[in-house]
């Protein structure tokens, strides 16, 4: 994808996710990665819901400014899991609110209650709490750097995707489980039978950064 078309479907995710509730006011951020050795990433205390194309920010790989202000101030995980997972081409990070409500309550997001769950997003594992922009919080989030989905306690969530759809089904999925949980907190799993036959549809059909699925996924390689 060129630079021009990824600046155009970035921003339209951006509106989206704010659109849709997934993250407020200057909350979250979100990157793709653009041919060869660079990224593009939402600029540090921009409101999702008005972000233009102009206003992202191009950065290496190594972390330098190629053009545009200043970059968000959790560049560096996203440059990581990049790093990390060389199929990776978008990552979101935002702040929904049930996901965040379900580590206030010290529960995981359960994804196999129902079969999207199942599919889009595999086991969800929780970031411990550290300062937003730290190093700390860099380290605490590289530890899943592999996993489509994390929560992060008190903070908000990451998924990752082959392309920017991609990425941004499985936020929408994450948040969609987290409320369904609050909802129905004593709904049972699927039976292991139905879970089993839904992993191996997900393995067949859904890329994942961690290599559980197949590369025969439905949507382009690009973001
Ligand atoms: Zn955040």
């Amino acid at each position: 994808m060129n630079e021009g078309s990824a600046r155009r479907r970035l921003v339209e995710c951006c509106h989206l996710l704010y659109e849709r509730g997934l993250t407020f006011s200057a909350g979250g951020n979100v990157s793709v990665r653009l041919d060869g050795e660079a990224i593009l990433i939402t600029p540090s205390g921009a409101n999702k819901g008005l972000l233009g194309e102009d206003d992202l920010v191009k950065m290496t790989m190594g972390g330098e400014v190629v053009s545009g202000g200043k970059p968000s101030i959790e560049h560096r995980f996203h440059l990581g899991i990049y790093r990390e997972n060389p199929g990776t081409n978008a990552i979101i990070h935002c702040h929904p609110l049930h996901c965040i409500a379900a580590t206030l309550k010290n529960e995981g997001i359960r994804s196999c209650i129902t079969p999207e769950g199942a599919l889009l997003l595999d086991r969800v594992p929780t970031a411990r709490y550290e300062t937003p922009g730290s190093q700390a919080l860099v380290d605490a989030v590289m530890e899943y750097a592999d996993s489509p989905a994390m929560l992060m306690d008190r903070h908000g969530a990451i998924t990752q995707g082959r392309t920017l759809e991609e990425a941004f089904n499985r936020m929408e999925e994450l948040e969609f489980q987290a409320r369904l949980q609050l909802l129905a907190p004593d709904a049972e799993d699927l039976p292991a039978n139905e879970i089993d036959r839904l992993k191996e549809m997900r393995r067949c059909r859904y890329w994942s950064p961690n290599g559980s699925a197949s590369s025969s996924s439905t949507r382009g390689p690009a973001a």
